[in-house]
């Protein structure tokens, strides 16, 4: 178990365990701080983000811009995982999940 295991709060699948990203309907993206990439992203999201300011490096900041303009259908989560391995080190995980709309 980590501290950075995240379950689709819809249909309960785990989307980051271990060390393995997993994927479901809903989830919108995952982006990790270690990597600064964007693990998966749906199409309608990497449009939103095309249409922000340029940035040549993805922060937080960055991050919390993107939550500003997220459709209201879609819920940012944040996972931390503060670790020791050389040194401290510390991993935020965002993850979008999109609810089902009706
Ligand atoms: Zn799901």
């Amino acid at each position: 178990m980590s501290e950075l295991d995240f379950k689709c709060p819809i249909c309960k699948k785990v989307l980051i365990g271990e060390d393995n990203i997993h994927k479901c309907p809903h989830l919108a993206f995952i982006f990790v701080s270690s990597g600064c990439v964007f693990e998966f992203i749906m199409p309608e999201i990497k449009k939103l983000i095309k249409d922000m300011k340029e940035t040549s490096e993805v922060t937080f900041d960055y991050m919390e811009e993107l939550k500003g303009i997220l459709p209201n259908n879609i819920t940012m989560y944040e996972r931390t995982e503060t670790g020791i391995a050389c040194g401290p080190c510390s991993i935020t995980v965002w993850i979008g999940i999109k609810k089902a709309t009706k």
